[in-house]
């Protein structure tokens, strides 16, 4: 007998954003909002209070939109 191909289909590796934003101010805006300021470490750029599901998610940060923004172009200063 043979087995389903329960995986025929793998979808492409996604490539994960490399830089990410860590909160560097939190607040709550009310029973459940969870609203935070993030600050990129390598370019420095700051992001408005953005609202996070919880707070999990303020820590885990969000993806630098400038960074991650530009394509590889090989190593070197940035
Ligand atoms: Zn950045």
């Amino acid at each position: 007998m043979a087995y389903p191909d329960m995986f025929a289909e793998l979808k492409p590796p996604r490539a994960k954003p490399r830089v990410m934003m860590h909160a560097i101010d939190s607040g709550s805006r009310g029973p459940t909002d969870v609203i935070a300021l993030f600050e990129c470490s390598k370019c420095g750029h700051k992001s408005d209070w953005l609202i996070c599901a919880n707070w999990t998610e303020m820590e885990r940060g969000e993806p630098c939109p400038k960074c991650n923004a530009r394509t590889d172009g090989g190593s070197g200063n940035g």
